[in-house]
């Protein structure tokens, strides 16, 4: 199965919005920041680790951390997906890409 931001942010936005505030999602968010060092620390041998599948748990913890950005974003009604879009073709000038991101989905769909 297939999600996009905007299939996350409508989720989140009925998930949430009406009793979360953007700053306990903020302090959430912050939260799942720290279990991404941890874990990064882990893999790079600064931090003790007994088991486990650190592979994995990168990814649970980085798709914690995207949970709580589109999360503040739906609660603020914020469309996530034009932001990046604008952002992107922005950074695309700044930095002299040979493509953006509006680009290379237009050119890879076609
Ligand atoms: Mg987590």
């Amino acid at each position: 199965m297939n999600i996009t931001i905007q299939d996350l942010q409508s989720y989140l936005s009925h998930r949430y919005s009406g009793w979360a505030t953007e700053q306990s999602m903020f302090m959430k968010l912050v939260e799942e920041i720290g279990e991404v060092a941890e874990v990064l620390n882990k893999r790079a041998g600064r931090k003790f680790s007994s088991e486990e599948d650190l592979q994995t748990q990168l990814g649970t913890e980085l798709a914690d951390m995207l949970h709580y950005i589109v999360a503040i974003a739906a609660i603020n009604d914020i469309d996530l997906t034009q932001v990046i879009l604008e952002k992107d073709k922005l950074a695309s000038v700044k930095y002299h890409h040979d493509v953006n991101l509006e680009t290379f989905l237009t050119k890879t769909t076609d």
